[in-house]
């Protein structure tokens, strides 16, 4: 048999928010010393300091390195955390060849590259 059965009445319709429009910030202070992604096609790869001009300040030098915990660190702090071993979770994130080295130029801080793991 052909059952018919009635939807069910819709939800009743509420009121809607009316949202009240925050006042405007004051003006925040710029945040100093952002690292600033210049954007040139510069390939560096390599975890160590290497040597190339600089297209911020187009100074030669070497840049300087920092080591960033990526993708792949907490990749495999996951992992580690399904297969129950939570007590190494943090392992990854002390070893240096599991984590992105970022390059930055040291004279003016220009964020060159990154040389990414995943
Ligand atoms: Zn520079």
């Amino acid at each position: 048999m052909n059952s018919e059965s009635a939807p069910p009445p819709p939800y009743g319709f509420e009121k809607p928010v009316n949202y009240q429009q925050a006042p405007p910030l004051p003006p925040q202070p710029m945040p100093i010393a952002q690292p600033v992604y210049v954007g040139t096609p510069i390939v560096i790869v390599g975890d160590y300091p290497m040597q190339c001009m600089c297209p911020r300040c187009g100074r030669q030098i070497v840049t300087r390195t920092e080591k960033k915990s990526g993708l792949l660190v907490w990749i495999i702090c996951g992992v580690l955390f399904l297969l129950g071993l939570w007590i190494c979770c943090f392992i990854p994130f002390c070893i240096d060849s599991c984590r992105d080295t970022e390059h930055y130029c040291p004279s003016c801080g220009a964020m060159l590259g990154i040389n990414k793991r995943i």
